[in-house]
C-alpha cells in the first residue's frame, strides 16, 4: 500500500501513552515520505522503537524523531537520552530474546522480541535498520524504507517542520 510516513508517525504519536517526563519532538526534513508498505506492520515497528526509547529512558529526557530523504529512501531516526547500550551487546540485539542484562536494567521489563520483529518488518520492506548507542549517553535507532517513487530528492532543511508532541494533551504545533 502507498502510505505517507509523515502522516503515520503523527498518528502514532497522537495515540501513544507518553508519561509526563518525556517530551517527543518530530522533526520532519523530508520532501518525500511516500512509501509502499504494510501500514499495520510499520505502526507495530514504530510502537516498538518509540516504546524502547521511552522505556530505556527512566530519567526522562527528550526523544527526537527525525525524518530525512537519503538518496532514494526515507530515513527515520529515533534518538533518546536514556541508559544506552554497552558496545559489546549491540551486534546481537536484533536477535530474538536478546536483552542486556545488568542490575539497572533488570527492573525494566520486556521479552526481547521488539528489535527482532522490527528487523524482520524492515527486511520484508527492503529497508535497513541499525542503531548507535553509548552507555549513559543514549541511543539512536535508524531505519530506512525505499520510496514509492524512487527519484532522488533533497532535504528541505531550512523549511524543516517541527512538531512537539507532549504528554497528556497531545499537541501538534
Ligand atoms: P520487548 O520489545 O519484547 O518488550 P525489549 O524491549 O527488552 O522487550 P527489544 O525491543 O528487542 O526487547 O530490545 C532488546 C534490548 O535492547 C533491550 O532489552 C535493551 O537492553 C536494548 N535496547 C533496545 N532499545 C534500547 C534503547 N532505546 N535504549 C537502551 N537500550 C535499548
Ligand atoms: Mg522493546
Amino acid at each position: 500500500n502507498k502510505i505517507s510516513l509523515t502522516a503515520l508517525i503523527e498518528d502514532v504519536l497522537k495515540n501513544f501513552q507518553i508519561d509526563p517526563q518525556h517530551n517527543i519532538r518530530f522533526v520532519d526534513e523530508s520532501t518525500n515520505a511516500i512509501v509502499s508498505a504494510d501500514e499495520e506492520r510499520i505502526i507495530q515497528l514504530l510502537f516498538n522503537l518509540i516504546g524502547n526509547a521511552i522505556k530505556f529512558s527512566p530519567n526522562g529526557g527528550e526523544i527526537i524523531i527525525r525524518m530525512q530523504n537519503i538518496n532514494e529512501t526515507v530515513q527515520v531516526s529515533i534518538q533518546d537520552r536514556g541508559i544506552g547500550i554497552p558496545e559489546s551487546a549491540i551486534p546481537s540485539l536484533f536477535q530474538k530474546f536478546k536483552r542486556v542484562d545488568n542490575s539497572s536494567r533488570r527492573k525494566i521489563g520486556g521479552t526481547g522480541l521488539g528489535l527482532a520483529l522490527s528487523k524482520e518488518i524492515i527486511s520484508k520492506h527492503k529497508g535497513d535498520i541499525w542503531l548507535e548507542s553509548e552507555e549513559g549517553i543514549g541511543t539512536t535507532i535508524f531505519f530506512t524504507l525505499p520510496l514509492y517513487d524512487q527519484e532522488i530528492v533533497e532535504n528541505r532543511n531550512e523549511l524543516s517542520e517541527e512538531k512537539t508532541i507532549s504528554n497528556r494533551t497531545v499537541m501538534i504545533v
